[in-house]
């Protein structure tokens, strides 16, 4: 699975839409200060199913919306597409029956996001767990923004883990343990809720 290209409109500064072509060997991206380069790793990280506003340096998820400026009205909305070459078929199994693979996420002010792959509409769990089973989720340490480093050398064990954990590509698998259990506790409570209906019927 290789990034090609990142759509933006209406997200944060890039008010008209904006297309990055994801050439091969890209590994760095520079410019004057508030030209929008941590906009767009934070559009890449959002696009992926990221759901921490702090993360994309808001109080609320709708910040990442244009705002406005001096001679622009705020837009309604914030669309991102990504692009993916998937002809070496190395995509998750629901997702590999194409050679390309477009995941949008757009979001409208007080109608909350909504995620499509392919043109059909998706959970957001399900993008998530595409981009963690290919070892780049939206936490993933390929993505390094401003001031990672540093934090990286002064991270304690437990978080150095979890980044080790993420490129490992065992973070969905993690996932998909939490939400086992709670099917599992689920469950016994309803045993046991049965068991005491049993009880009050001898
Ligand atoms: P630096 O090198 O200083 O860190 P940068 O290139 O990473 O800068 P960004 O932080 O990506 O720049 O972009 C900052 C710009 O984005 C600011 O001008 C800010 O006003 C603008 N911006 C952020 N959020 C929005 C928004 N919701 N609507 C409009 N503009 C926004």
């Amino acid at each position: 699975m290789e990034f090609t290209k990142l759509r933006l409109t209406g997200f944060k500064s890039f008010v008209d839409p904006t297309e990055l072509n994801i050439a091969r060997g890209l590994t760095g991206v520079v410019g004057p200060n508030g030209c929008g380069k941590s906009n767009l790793l934070e559009a890449l990280r959002w696009v992926m199913g990221e759901n921490r506003p702090t993360a994309m340096r808001g109080a609320g998820m709708e910040d990442v919306i244009f705002a406005g400026a001096s001679s622009r009205p705020a837009r309604n909305y914030a669309e991102v597409t990504l692009t993916i070459d998937n002809t070496e078929r190395r995509a998750p199994a629901a997702f590999n029956t194409a050679d390309q693979i477009e995941v949008i996420r757009r979001i409208t002010r007080d109608a909350g996001s909504v995620f499509k792959t392919n043109g059909r509409e998706a959970r957001a769990r399900d993008v998530q767990m595409l981009f963690a089973d290919a070892s780049t989720g939206s936490h993933s340490p390929a993505l390094v923004r401003q001031g990672q480093i540093s934090e990286l050398i002064n991270a304690r064990p437990k978080a150095r883990r979890r980044i080790l954990e993420e490129a490992a590509g065992i973070s969905g698998l993690y996932q998909r343990r939490h939400e086992a259990e709670l099917k599992l506790s689920g469950t016994e409570q309803n045993l046991t809720r049965v068991a005491d209906v049993l009880d009050q019927l001898d």
